[in-house]
């Protein structure tokens, strides 16, 4: 697998070549600045791509089989949640909510509702800086260890997942996580609920994008969302999928005992 170690071993013995060889043949300056770049690349896209397992091992999708898939709730909760809340349980469908921990200061009744109806809860960081990309190891523990402390109080049990604001990673977030011993949750389904202005288009991504094992994202933060939650369960009934929690998807314990 290709993780940060690797690419960085290989560019160090890559460059520690062409060094050598430059001894006995002519080579460009522009080949060690193109190798670098190709290291670059695959840095880059490795800390955005969540299911690259670049930095960290993340769980992005179950490899069963059955047809069951999980959604995912993330930036919450909010004074849609309540409504999204609604529609899980006409539908008696579980769900999993990674929350962020000032979300839970502000609403911490809705928190407890989520809790209440037996759905599952994850960390989402305590700020979602848009920084946090670049925040050092110890700022990343303050972030963990702050709403794992807020989740605590409502909760009663510590929660061992954790989920990166905008699936980005770095050897910070890595270290941090190491330290936590959090279960890093990502997706395989990104339905883009946040940047694709219709509800249509939104669907038809999730709809292309799914097959059994599949952890979809979505955010309990617009009607927009609210909408294509709707009509995801009528699609789910249709195809014969069943939505369950990540608990019970990867079956890995969502909390501490
Ligand atoms: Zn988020």
């Amino acid at each position: 697998m290709l993780t940060h170690k690797s690419n960085t071993f290989f560019l160090l013995a890559v460059l520690f070549l062409l060094s050598i060889l430059s001894f006995y043949i002519e080579i460009k300056g522009y080949y060690f600045v193109l190798i670098f770049f190709f290291w670059l690349l695959i840095a880059v896209a490795g800390s955005g791509l969540i299911r690259m397992n670049y930095h960290l091992k993340a769980h992005s999708r179950s490899f069963s089989s059955d047809r069951k898939i999980a959604i995912t709730f993330d930036d919450g909760p909010t004074e849609i949640t309540p409504e999204v809340l609604d529609v899980l349980k006409k539908n008696n469908v579980k769900a999993t909510f990674f929350c962020i921990g000032n979300q839970i200061e502000k609403h911490p009744e809705i928190f407890d509702r989520i809790i209440a109806e037996g759905h599952v809860i994850g960390n989402h960081s305590f700020t979602h800086s848009k920084n946090i990309g670049f925040f050092s190891k110890k700022k990343m523990l303050e972030e963990i260890s702050q709403t794992d402390i807020s989740i605590t109080k409502f909760l009663g049990k510590k929660p061992r997942y954790y989920r990166p604001p905008f699936g980005v990673t770095n050897p910070n977030i890595a270290k941090a996580l190491k330290e936590t011993k959090h279960f890093v949750i990502g997706w395989n389904v990104r339905s883009l609920d946040t940047k694709i202005k219709t509800e249509q288009k939104i669907l038809k991504r999730i709809k292309s994008r799914i097959s059994p094992g599949s952890i979809i994202l979505l955010h309990d933060t617009s009607l927009k969302s609210l909408r294509v939650l709707e009509q995801l369960l009528v699609f789910l009934q249709e195809n014969n999928y069943e939505a369950v929690t990540v608990e019970q998807l990867l079956e890995i314990p969502a909390y501490e005992n």
